[in-house]
């Protein structure tokens, strides 16, 4: 086993893209053509990953619960709908050019990058240690860059911020004209409160109840360079939780989905609860909607960043297609025979975002061993197990070890490898996180046992093939 002799590399973005675009978990967009900004593709292992990510949210969210069903709405909506929500008039970021080169950055990133630098020069200056950027209209904005001379990362002067609209825009071929002009959804959120009538009518659904649904979502985001957590297309979960104002307490709701979302994050994802925290918005930060807002922040490699967002909408969405649509959205208390609209509490997560963030808590160097592991949860691994003959060359080693492989693939995830030597298709597996690696070899044709190899521990032990299943069992699961 070939060892590399340079220092341990520390955690940071470059080594997750390395080791991400290495072992076929991410790949850059259209990389043949130099690539696409802030688009990435998913390879064969990083698409299981994703896979997994969705099944377990699925699992634990909607099939989980008895007060939670699922939906599957369209990308493209009526675009009435995104008039209603206030996405075609409110949904912006600020948006600043360098003059020079015509760059374009969010003035929000810059400002709170300058504030940060300030801070990392003097820890204690309190002028900047309450500062929140979040705080600031978008004029405010355009001052605190002039007053402070704030530059373009390239150091030229920046243009006055303006308000740049995130929805992509495209038309149908089935008219002509404006008429034709929809958008590709910036969040999957709208087909859940649109679907809210059809949903109550056509199931036995009562308040509080909840809709969720994982979808591609589309936003035109300038900010480039966060890989995966900032990207033109990406994967949201969504749920929208409806309840009465007037029997259920939307702080006690809230609070059961702030437990719920952490609970999945820590224990079903298995994420270290010192890379998380909770932030609330401030009242000036917090959309015009909302009551109250949380957002679950993961420390990555480039700061602590939201992760997943929970807001109290109140009634305010279903109000809105309501006065837009002409529909009556109302629900009717079958007991009561009270009609009102129900307020929602919004859990909503990228799953991309959930993605990267597994990457970077998986991700450790082991010293002693010189290797890179990925201590993914045998839930979320992409392969759970991996099986090699010692040597492919000789056949009553690989016909025995290809008919274990074809036994246990049937109920896990499960990848062959009889390339190169056993040390090197170890480090391949600890890579993509592989949680176990068994290996049928000369003592196998004697005694039916077989190694098997932990890949946190690397500890190998000797295992009868009639006691692997409930051995795996015991450990996948
Ligand atoms: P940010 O402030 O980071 O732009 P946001 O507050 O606009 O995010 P929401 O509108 O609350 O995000 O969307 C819900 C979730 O969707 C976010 O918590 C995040 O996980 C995910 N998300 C939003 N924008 C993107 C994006 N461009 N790429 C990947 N995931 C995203």
């Amino acid at each position: 086993m070939t060892k590399p002799t340079q220092a341990p590399p520390k955690i940071n973005l470059d080594i997750i893209v390395a080791l991400a675009k290495r072992r076929g978990f991410v790949f850059p967009t259209s990389a043949i053509y130099g690539g696409l900004a802030n688009s990435y593709d998913y390879g064969p292992v990083g698409v299981q990953l994703l896979k997994n990510i969705k099944d377990l949210w699925w699992k634990e969210f909607i099939t989980g619960r008895t007060d939670m069903v699922g939906l599957d709405s369209q990308i493209l909506l009526h675009p009435k709908t995104w008039e209603a929500s206030g996405h075609v008039t409110a949904f912006n970021d600020p948006l600043v050019e360098d003059i020079k080169t015509n760059k374009r950055y969010r003035a929000d990133h810059l400002i709170k990058n300058w504030v940060e630098t300030k801070l990392i020069q003097n820890p204690t200056d309190s002028a900047w240690q309450d500062f929140s950027v979040e705080n600031l209209k978008l004029a405010e904005m355009g001052t605190f860059i002039t007053e402070h001379q704030i530059l373009s990362p390239e150091g030229n002067p920046l243009s006055a911020p303006k308000a740049f609209n995130l929805l992509f825009e495209t038309a149908i071929g089935t008219v002509a004209g404006a008429k034709a002009k929809v958008y590709l959804r910036g969040e999957t959120a709208q087909g859940i409160f649109s679907n809210f009538k059809q949903v109550l009518d056509s199931t036995r659904v009562k308040l509080p109840f909840g809709i969720g649904q994982i979808g591609k979502s589309f936003r035109n985001e300038i900010t480039t360079g966060q890989f995966v957590f900032r990207t033109l297309e990406f994967e949201q979960a969504e749920i929208e939780y409806f309840f009465d104002p007037e029997a259920s307490d939307w702080q006690s709701i809230m609070t059961g989905w702030k437990d719920s979302m952490w609970q999945f994050v820590t224990t079903t994802l298995g994420i270290k609860s010192e890379n998380l925290r909770w932030r609330q918005h401030t009242d000036k930060e917090r959309s015009h909607y909302s009551q109250d807002t949380y957002d679950l922040d993961f420390n990555y490699p480039f700061g602590w960043s939201e992760l997943w967002g929970i807001a109290y909408r109140t009634d305010y969405d279903l109000k809105q297609h309501m006065q837009f649509s002409g529909e009556s959205l109302g629900y009717l208390d079958q007991n009561t025979g009270r009609k009102f609209i129900p307020h929602v509490i919004e859990p909503a997560v990228g799953i991309n975002r959930l993605f990267l963030m597994i990457l970077c808590d998986a991700y450790r160097f082991d010293e002693t061993k010189q290797r890179v592991v990925l201590e993914l949860t045998p839930k979320l691994a992409p392969y759970q197990l991996a099986v090699f003959p010692l040597v492919k060359n000789k056949p009553e080693l690989t016909t025995k070890a290809e008919s274990l492989f074809q036994m246990i693939r049937q109920n896990y995830r499960t990848i062959w490898d009889d390339r190169g030597n056993i040390g090197k298709r170890y480090l391949a597996q600890d890579e993509i996180g592989t949680p176990f690696c068994m290996t049928v070899d000369y003592q196998t044709l004697e005694d039916d046992t077989v190694t098997l190899r932990d890949r946190t521990t690397t500890e190998q032990t000797r295992v009868k093939t009639s006691e692997l299943e409930s051995k795996l069992a015991a450990m996948i699961g």
